[in-house]
């Protein structure tokens, strides 16, 4: 096994996992910086590699309204709000205050952010109160990662490729080290293995998307920091609140914005309007379709918005057996453009970059997306999808991101001393939602404060001695997963991690997704835990796969359990009855405004209630 050193290690090489390393190095160059990421830096990973209509990163700048001394306050409260009290008051302050020094930054490394004589042009995204999201277009995250890489690299931080952080060693509480694998399948284990000495460990390691069937996150999005952080003693918090919308199948387009304000006819396979079945008995076309132009401002499912009873609608046709798509050949039985109210028609008017007339708009979808936003018909197109020749868009309720994570404090650091977590990986900066755009600002305020605060306390720890038997059994652990793969799977009951994954990526859709019920959450519960036990079989894919699955089966574990425990919906987490009750279970205020914090006991996982911390003000007089 090798060995290595350094002062400051970062676990990833997203947004989060730069900003991170930059400040580390720019706070103190004397020291050794590592960033070690399980891909390719620059092609992996969510902020890399995502893109959708036009991806926000919020921030509130000196223009920003309500144009006030404080408007950051403005900004604070909304995160607050939107969500649902369960996040902590002092993180939103600390993200609101730093918004416009994280924007500056990133727009002076070049992050070509679409500006208006000078000024940067900001749009109003579901949960804030004004307009505050800016933007360079679809590939705002990609522009964020490739300027972010160009800095890193003029920078004498080292990188590590192929490399994924398997465990964190820990000892009195304490971080002294990591064991990190290289990911490339063909490498013998006993040359995979490194150890790496540091005092300070930044997760950066994104979210665990590939925990569901559903999702338009990147391969490797395996929630591995919560596992890691788990395992070291840290905290975890709001686990059960993750973003789910409706989303393409085959591109992973966000069927957002544009795309649900075109009204395209929603169907299953035996092209069936469906939705009146699933709004109350006598709401009118009229109302429906109105509903789904709002769905193109409300895109992820939340208990607080009635356009959740689309996304119930598109999940359960799809838990009947169904596909689901969008069609923009011809309008929906009996829609009328006028009938939309007249707050949408104007909104419709404002997105209007082409007019082809009253009756072209009235008559199909597809104008009326051509009117608003053509470039997402090209853009379709380019990837397989010809909506000019009458294709559809097969459509699922996929996961896009996790507000809750690894529980942080004001400088991104964990229970643990020496950990520090940042971006998707970490909890409590955001609550059961978000508004729009604050994942990337998130990621790059904690990023730089974490990165700063652990370069400055690098000193004060005293190094430890890693813990050789940590080392050896977490060694010991991968071996046996290894052999494995060469006993008879069938005799021993071995199972290969491939197999195990797709189970349990099954298992998480019918049951912690759109619709969540106590007897549906306990018998995916139950279910996981067999997986768990499970003797589980590398696979081709290599034993970085079948360790990811590991760590996918522990990230279940925690969502369905908070999930069980949250009787109540709240955001994204939309508690029934029983599974054919078409309205949710009420949000319980006060008494719910609490946050599920988990962590690891003598051998079980524990959840506990807290109350969050409030924000330090009100506003008044608004
Ligand atoms: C389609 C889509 C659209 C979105 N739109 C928006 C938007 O408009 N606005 C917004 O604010 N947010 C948006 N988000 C969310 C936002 O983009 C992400 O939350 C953010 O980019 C995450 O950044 P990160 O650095 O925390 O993680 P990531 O960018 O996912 O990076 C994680 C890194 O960790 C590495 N890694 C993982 N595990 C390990 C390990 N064990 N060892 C080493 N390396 C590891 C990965 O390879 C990767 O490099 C969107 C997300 C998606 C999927």
């Amino acid at each position: 096994m090798k060995s290595i050193f350094c002062d400051v290690l970062v676990v990833g090489g997203g947004g989060g996992g730069l900003r991170a390393a930059i400040a580390a190095r720019e706070e103190n160059p004397q020291l050794k910086v590592i960033l070690a990421t399980k891909g390719q830096l620059g092609k992996s990973g969510v902020t890399a590699l995502a893109c959708s209509d036009r991806m926000a990163f919020h921030a509130t700048l000196k223009h920003t309204q309500p144009q006030k001394e404080d408007s950051w306050k403005y900004h604070a409260a909304d995160i607050y709000e939107i969500g649902g009290r369960v996040s902590d008051g002092n993180l939103a302050e600390v993200l609101a205050k730093n918004a416009e020094d994280a924007f500056d930054y990133l727009d002076k490394l070049g992050v070509p952010f679409v500006k208006k004589n000078g000024i940067p042009d900001q749009f109003i995204t579901d949960g804030s109160d004004y307009p505050r999201a800016c933007y360079t277009g679809p590939k705002t995250a990609v522009h964020i990662e490739e300027a972010l890489v160009n800095e890193i690299r003029k920078h004498d931080i080292e990188i590590i490729e192929n490399c994924m952080a398997g465990k964190i060693i820990v000892n009195a509480s304490q971080v002294t080290g990591a064991i990190l694998i290289d990911t490339k399948s063909a490498v013998p284990l006993d040359q995979a293995v490194t150890i790496c000495e540091t005092g300070k460990i930044i997760l950066a390691a994104g979210g665990a998307g590939k925990a569901y069937l559903y999702n338009v996150f990147p391969r490797g999005a395996a929630g591995d920091a919560y596992a890691l952080a788990y395992d070291a003693g840290a905290e975890l918090v709001n686990m059960e609140f993750i973003q789910i919308g409706i989303a393409s199948v085959k591109t992973k387009l966000n069927c957002s914005g544009s795309a649900m304000r075109a009204v395209p006819r929603i169907i299953n396979s035996n092209n069936e309007e469906f939705l009146d079945k699933y709004f109350p008995a006598g709401t009118s076309l009229e109302e429906i379709y109105n509903c789904v132009f709002q769905k193109g401002a409300s895109w992820p499912v939340t208990y607080e918005h009635k356009t959740h009873i689309i996304d119930i609608a598109v999940y359960k046709e799809m838990l009947k057996g169904n596909k689901v798509y969008l069609d923009y050949s011809k309008n929906p039985k009996g829609f009328i453009f006028d009938n939309l109210s007249e707050a949408w028609k104007q909104r419709y008017q404002q997105e209007m970059t082409i007019n082809l007339g009253e009756k072209s708009r009235q008559e199909t979808p597809l104008n009326r997306l051509r009117e608003i936003n053509s470039a997402t018909i090209s853009w379709l197109k380019e990837r397989g999808i010809d909506l000019e020749a009458g294709e559809k868009i097969e459509i699922a309720a996929c996961i896009q991101h996790f507000q809750g994570g690894v529980k942080i404090d004001e400088k991104g650091q964990t229970k643990i001393t020496g950990l520090y977590a940042v971006g998707e990986c970490a909890g409590g900066q955001h609550g059961a939602n978000r508004p729009g755009g604050n994942a990337l600002l998130d990621s790059q305020v904690f990023g730089k404060i974490a990165g700063i605060d652990a370069a400055r306390s690098c000193s004060l720890i005293s190094k430890q001695p890693v813990n050789e038997r940590e080392v050896k059994d977490f060694f010991e652990q991968l071996k046996i997963m290894e052999q494995n793969n060469n006993t008879n799977q069938n005799k021993l009951g071995n199972i290969g991690a491939n197999y195990i994954r797709k189970k349990l990526q099954k298992i998480m859709h019918g049951a912690a997704s759109i619709v969540r019920t106590d007897e549906g959450l306990k018998k995916a519960l139950a279910e996981i835990y067999l997986l768990k036990n499970t003797p589980m079989a590398v696979d081709d894919n290599g034993y970085t796969f079948a360790l990811e699955t590991k760590y996918l089966i522990c990230a279940a574990e925690m969502i369905l359990k908070a999930a069980i425990l949250r009787d109540e919906s709240r955001g994204p987490h939309l508690r029934f009855n029983s599974y054919e009750d078409p309205e949710p279970i009420a949000r319980k205020d006060p008494d719910w405004q609490k946050y599920i914090v988990i962590s690891r006991g003598d051998g079980e996982m524990i959840l506990e209630t807290r109350v969050p911390q409030k924000l330090s003000f009100e506003i008044v007089g608004d």
